[in-house]
């Protein structure tokens, strides 16, 4: 029996044939260097090219290279997570298949591993890539995820990244949400790093997306804003708003009470008591929509089995 893994390295493919052969090569090369017993599981998301009769031919040769291949294209993010499932390394590694990522540079994300962090993430310092459509795109959506999530890296969108196995195994992606497994991972209180990598122009191929990437991305933002703030707790989001503008209201209402019952004088055209039903019946609204939504997160959290927390260290009592 093959040892099991310390490293997976799990590799999402879609159309690479050219690239195949010397990502096997240069791969092969890194891994072997680290002198530990790995696997390298890639997915093939519906590759129309001769990508899979070249990966059975490596698994043949080698089996420590499995292959997953989808029935079509699902997209980078259901690729990555098909690999995290198979995966049985201790650490798991994403890289990218068209080489723009340097195998060599996972020795260093181990390395960095090493120092006790659960995430280590490469950071393309010199990237070979255009400016406006490419660089400048990536330089806010960084700037802006790190804003937000507080989780702050220089670059979300490389693909060359180390997870821990109980990270790996434990995020949830859907849509294209694997460059914010980072942010979606501080949720379970790990320790996140970044280390420079090496980036190289793509040496085969054409690249898989274009320009709506970007506007897809800064979508993908706000509903990660949203789960990293709200998710656990969505009656504290709408159940404050709504508090305020029915509090607001009921004062607007007291008020007007006053005057007609106390003072005697006419509200019947008076522009403020629309206002103020306006805002109880708003505020109404809000707490149960509040409400509807945390019976929905409830439902949510049981129906995956998932842990609302994570275990650092369980000191037990020896037997
Ligand atoms: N990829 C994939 N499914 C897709 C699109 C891309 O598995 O639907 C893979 C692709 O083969 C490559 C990685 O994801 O290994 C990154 O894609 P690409 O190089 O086109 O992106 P870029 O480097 O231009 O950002
Ligand atoms: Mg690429």
């Amino acid at each position: 029996m093959a040892a099991t893994p310390a490293v997976s390295v799990v590799i999402p493919l879609y159309n690479e044939e050219e690239s195949i052969p010397d990502l096997y090569a240069e791969l092969s090369a890194a891994l072997e260097a680290l002198q530990q017993p790995y696997e390298v599981i890639i997915v093939d998301d519906g590759s129309r090219d001769a990508s899979f009769e070249r990966l059975k031919a490596i698994h043949t040769r080698d089996p420590r290279w499995q292959i997953i291949r989808f029935r079509r294209n699902f997209g980078q993010t259901a690729g990555i997570m098909a690999g995290f499932a198979a995966a049985a390394g201790a650490v798991v590694v994403t890289i990218d298949a068209d080489l723009q990522n340097d195998p060599r540079d996972i020795a260093g994300l181990l390395a960095k591993m090493q120092e006790g962090y659960d995430v280590v993430s490469g950071w393309r310092v010199q990237r070979q890539e255009p400016f406006f459509t490419r660089r400048l795109p990536s330089i806010s959506a960084n700037w802006l995820i790190s804003r937000t999530t507080g989780v702050r890296l220089h670059d979300y969108g490389c693909t060359l990244k180390a997870y821990q196995r109980e990270v790996a195994k434990n995020v949830r992606l859907y849509g294209d949400l694997h460059r914010f497994i980072p942010a979606l991972a501080s949720q379970m209180g790990v320790q996140v790093a970044e280390i420079p990598v090496n980036d190289r122009p793509r040496k085969y191929g054409r690249s898989k997306y274009g320009i709506s990437r970007t506007f897809k991305v800064f979508l993908d933002l706000i509903g990660v804003i949203f789960v990293l703030s709200y998710f656990n707790r969505p009656l504290r989001v709408f159940g404050g708003a709504g508090l305020f503008t029915g509090g607001l209201g009921g004062l607007i209402l007291l008020y007007l009470s006053y005057e007609r019952l106390i003072a005697g004088r006419n509200i019947g055209e008076r522009p403020l008591l629309l206002l103020g039903v306006l805002l109880v019946v708003l505020g109404v609204q809000m707490i149960s929509t509040g409400l509807i939504a945390d019976m929905l997160m409830r439902t949510y959290y049981e129906a995956q089995g998932r842990p609302t927390y994570f275990v650092r260290e369980h000191l037990r009592r020896p037997d």
